[in-house]
C-alpha cells in the first residue's frame, strides 16, 4: 500500500501529482516528533501548495542516530563497487521520474518546467553517474619511508555528513552534495530549504527504491532555525556541507567551532564580474552575459551580475543587451516558452525591488525593466542598469535577482582591479579574442571559477568551487596514514 503521507496536488493545468509530506528517516516516511507542519508557497501566485511535516531538534537527533548506526554497522562494510552500483541505479530512477521531479521543482521554486527537466534534472543525473564511477576508484598511496617500515594512506569516509541546501536548485544542490558523499561511503542527513521541500521528498522515494540500506540517506524538511542550526552544531555529524547566504555560512562555521569542530564546506554568495574587452566577439559576449545574469531568474550564486565593458563597445553592447533582456519570456513556469518564472518568495521579491530602487537613487541609468512584472506572484522584470559606479550598492552587494549592473572601463588592468573590488570571489568571466589577455585576466581574477568566452558552463568533471569534479572527493573523505614496523 502507498505510504500514508502521500497527498495529491492538482496543478493549474488540471494534472494531478502525488507528493510526500513526511520526513524521510531510515527509509521510511515518518511524521515529525513535534507534530508541527509548515506550508510551502507557490511563488507564481503566493498561495500555499501543501503543508509538510517540520523536523525539529528531536528529528535531527533521530536522523543522526540512524545514520550513525547505519554507517557503523552496514554502510561501512558495503563494497565500494556495490556503492557505485546503487548510485548508478539512483541516477536511472531520477531519469525515469524526471518529469515528476521537474513538475515539483517548477511548482515549488517557480523555475521553468522545461528548464528544470532539461537542465536541473539532466545535470543531477549526470552528477550521480559521474560520482558513481568514482566509488571504487578512491584510494590512498603507499609511501616509501625507511626499510624497516611500511606506510600507506587510506581515504576513509568521514561518517555522517550533514547537508543544508538552498532553494534555488533544490534537486541539483542535493545532487552536488549527496553524490560525492555517497560515493565516498558516508551516510547523510539532508535538510532542504523551507521554501522548496517537495522535490527532495519525491527523490527520497527513489533512494529507497534504488535499494540503499535504511539510514544511508535521511531527508528533513525544516527551517534554518532551529533545524539547520541544530544539525550544524550536532556532535554526531562529522562534516557539514552548506550552500546559501554568507550570513548563514558564518553561523555554521561558528557552530562548528563551538561544537565538535566538524569539517565545514561552504558555497556562499557572489557578485561575479564579466569583463568584455575591446576585441570581444560582441554577439557571443551578449549571448553569454545575458544568460549569465538571467538564468534561473538571477538566483544563482555565480550569476554574472556585474559587467565591465570596454568603453569603445559600450553603446552597442548595451543596446544589444537591452534587446535580449526585452525578449525574455517571463511568466507561468509551466508554459512551454517561459524562460523566467517568479522569484522564490515575497522576501526575495521585496529585497530585489529594494536594490532596484537603490540603483535608481544612486544615479544608475535604467536601460530596461526596473519594476515588478505583472500584478500577481513574485515576478520581477529583467532589469538592466548602465552608467554604474563601483561604489553603488547594486555593484557591491548580491541582489540574487534578474538585475545586472553595467559599467565601462578603459584598460584591461583597470577592469581586473575593479572586478576584484568586492568582498566576493566566486566566479568571473572574460570575453576577448586575444589568448594572452584571456590567460592574464583568468590568472588575475580573484575567483574560484573563471569562464573565457562563455559563462555558466558546468561539467561534472571540472568542478565548481569545491563541488563537483575529483576535488570534491577530498571534501568527503579523511586521510588516515598507517605505519607498520617490519621486523628484520
Ligand atoms: P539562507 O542562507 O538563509 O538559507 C540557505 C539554507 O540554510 C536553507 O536551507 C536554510 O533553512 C538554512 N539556514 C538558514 N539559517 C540557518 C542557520 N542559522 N543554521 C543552519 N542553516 C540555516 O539563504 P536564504 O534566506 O534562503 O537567502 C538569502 C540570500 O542568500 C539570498 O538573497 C542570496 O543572496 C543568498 N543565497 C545564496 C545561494 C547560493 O547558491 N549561494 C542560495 C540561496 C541564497
Amino acid at each position: 500500500s502507498p505510504p500514508a503521507d502521500l497527498q495529491t496536488i492538482t496543478l493549474p493545468s488540471g494534472k494531478q501529482i502525488q507528493v510526500h509530506t513526511h520526513l524521510f528517516i531510515n527509509n521510511e516516511f515518518v511524521p515529525g516528533t513535534s507534530g508541527k507542519t509548515f506550508e510551502t508557497i507557490n511563488p507564481t501566485n503566493g498561495k500555499p501548495i501543501i503543508a509538510v511535516q517540520e523536523a525539529t531538534e528531536a528529528d535531527v537527533d533521530k536522523a543522526v542516530a540512524v545514520a550513525t548506526e547505519c554507517f557503523e554497522k552496514v554502510w561501512k562494510k558495503v563494497a565500494a563497487a556495490e556503492r557505485g552500483k546503487l548510485i548508478f541505479k539512483l541516477a536511472d530512477l531520477i531519469e525515469r521520474d524526471a518529469e515528476s521531479l521537474a513538475i515539483l521543482e517548477a511548482l515549488d521554486n517557480g523555475k521553468s518546467y522545461k528548464i528544470a527537466l532539461e537542465g536541473d534534472i539532466v545535470d543531477s543525473v549526470g552528477c550521480y553517474r559521474y560520482f558513481a564511477g568514482w566509488a571504487d576508484k578512491i584510494h590512498g598511496k603507499t609511501i616509501e619511508t625507511t626499510n624497516d617500515k611500511l606506510c600507506y594512506t587510506r581515504h576513509e569516509p568521514v561518517g555522517v555528513v550533514g547537508a543544508i541546501i538552498p532553494w534555488n536548485y533544490p534537486i541539483m544542490m542535493s545532487a552536488w552534495k549527496l553524490a560525492p558523499a555517497l560515493a565516498c561511503g558516508n551516510c547523510i542527513v539532508l535538510k532542504t530549504s523551507e521554501y522548496t521541500p517537495l522535490s527532495a521528498l519525491k527523490f527520497a522515494e527513489l533512494v529507497k527504491e534504488a535499494g540503499f540500506p535504511p539510514g544511508v540517506v535521511n531527508i528533513l524538511s525544516g527551517y534554518g532555525s532551529p533545524t539547520g542550526a541544530y544539525l550544524a552544531s550536532h556532535p554526531g555529524v562529522s562534516k557539514l556541507a552548506f550552500t546559501g547566504s554568507t550570513l548563514t555560512g558564518r553561523k555554521i562555521l561558528e557552530s562548528s567551532a563551538k561544537s565538535n569542530l566538524k569539517k565545514i564546506q561552504l558555497e556562499l554568495g557572489g557578485k561575479s564580474a564579466n569583463i568584455v574587452c575591446a576585441d570581444a566577439d560582441l554577439d557571443e559576449a551578449v549571448k553569454w552575459t545575458t544568460a549569465g545574469i538571467f538564468n534561473n531568474h538571477g538566483q544563482s550564486c555565480n550569476a554574472g551580475s556585474r559587467i565591465y565593458v570596454h568603453e569603445s563597445l559600450a553603446h552597442e553592447f548595451i543596446e544589444r543587451f537591452k534587446k535580449e533582456a526585452l525578449a525574455i519570456k517571463v511568466g507561468d513556469p509551466f508554459h512551454e516558452e517561459t524562460f523566467q518564472g517568479p522569484q522564490i518568495s515575497q522576501v526575495q521579491f521585496d529585497k530585489i525591488l529594494g536594490y532596484i530602487e537603490s540603483g535608481k537613487k544612486e544615479g544608475a541609468r535604467v536601460v530596461t525593466g526596473g519594476a515588478r512584472w505583472g500584478t500577481v506572484g513574485y515576478f520581477v522584470q529583467p532589469t538592466v542598469f548602465a552608467d554604474c559606479k563601483d561604489e553603488m550598492k547594486i555593484m557591491q552587494e548580491e541582489i540574487f535577482g534578474p538585475v545586472v549592473s553595467i559599467a565601462t572601463f578603459k584598460t584591461v588592468e583597470e577592469a581586473i582591479e575593479r572586478a576584484n573590488g568586492t568582498s566576493y570571489g566566486l566566479a568571473g568571466g572574460v570575453f576577448t579574442k586575444d589568448l594572452s589577455t584571456a590567460i592574464r585576466v583568468s590568472n588575475e581574477l580573484k575567483a574560484g571559477t573563471v569562464w573565457v568566452n562563455c559563462f555558466d558552463l558546468f561539467d561534472q568533471q571540472s568542478g565548481f568551487g569545491k563541488e563537483l569534479g575529483e576535488y570534491a572527493l577530498h571534501e568527503y573523505t579523511q586521510v588516515k596514514s598507517v605505519k607498520i614496523k617490519i621486523d628484520p
